[in-house]
């Protein structure tokens, strides 16, 4: 339902579109679908989905604001159904965006990859959890340490949390990852330093530096087989095709 939301307002992604028309889509395809919006209310958010632009990392409330020919859009989305939780976030480029936003959504979809990369059975949260550390460090971009990913299932935030970087404190409950878990990870990149403040509406997260940042997020199971990616729609795949849209 999450993938198939996000197929359904990829084309609404243009110069002009207000990010509240993209979130009353998210309503209407979670209705349609038959599901539950899981961010709606939750700790008295306003909105179906988050939209954050630009320097606005996550937890951007739709409104008023249109989007831009070269803006970085990341949309989050939450969806419960029969008692399951999904979450992903897409990162999407509006129109032609400068060299230096597209990298910031490079690497933060090579971020994710990295992570989703290393979700089987017998490595460590630790271990996952350096491989997206290590590619966000090796790009000097920031790495957004203030939020997490995390397990998901009958609840949408469940044990552990899954922080994009490995601290002294992680090290110490670190654990071998085993089949059955969920994991929603969710790196976040800045263009410029890791930074970020919250706006006085007490929910969007922006960069310090008004630099740009991407947010993209997948709900991954561990399986016998190694990943599986669970919030793909139809005709998506792991690893995405070179041309796919937002993934
Ligand atoms: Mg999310
Ligand atoms: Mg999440």
């Amino acid at each position: 339902m999450v993938a198939r939301t996000f197929q359904r307002i990829a084309p609404m992604i243009q110069p002009g579109t207000r990010t509240q028309d993209i979130d009353d889509a998210v309503r209407d395809s979670i209705v349609d679908l038959g599901g539950k919006a899981l961010f709606l209310g939750y700790h008295g958010f306003p909105a179906h989905s988050c939209i954050s632009v630009n320097e606005e990392v996550v937890h951007g409330i739709p409104g008023e604001r249109l989007l831009q020919d070269g803006d970085l859009v990341s949309i989050d989305i939450g969806i419960e159904s029969q008692g399951f939780c999904g979450d992903s976030a897409r990162s999407f480029l509006v129109g032609s965006p400068s060299s230096e936003t597209q990298n910031v959504l490079d690497v933060c979809r090579a971020a994710l990859a990295k992570g989703i990369e290393g979700a089987y059975p017998g490595n460590t949260l630790c271990g996952l959890i350096s491989g997206i550390e290590a590619v966000i460090q090796a790009s000097g971009l920031g790495l957004v340490k203030e939020f997490v990913g995390h397990g998901i299932g009958r609840t949408m935030h469940e044990e552990p949390q899954v922080p994009n970087f490995v601290s002294v404190d992680l090290k110490k409950r670190d654990f071998e990852l085993r089949e059955g878990l969920v994991l929603a990870i969710e790196p976040m990149v800045n263009g410029g330093t890791g930074g970020v403040k919250t706006l006085k509406d007490g929910w969007t997260v922006v960069t310090r530096d008004s630099q740009v940042s991407a947010h993209c997020e997948h709900t991954v199971a561990i399986t016998g087989d190694g990943p599986r990616v669970l919030t793909l729609g139809p005709g998506e795949s792991w690893p995405p095709h070179k041309d796919a849209v937002g993934q």
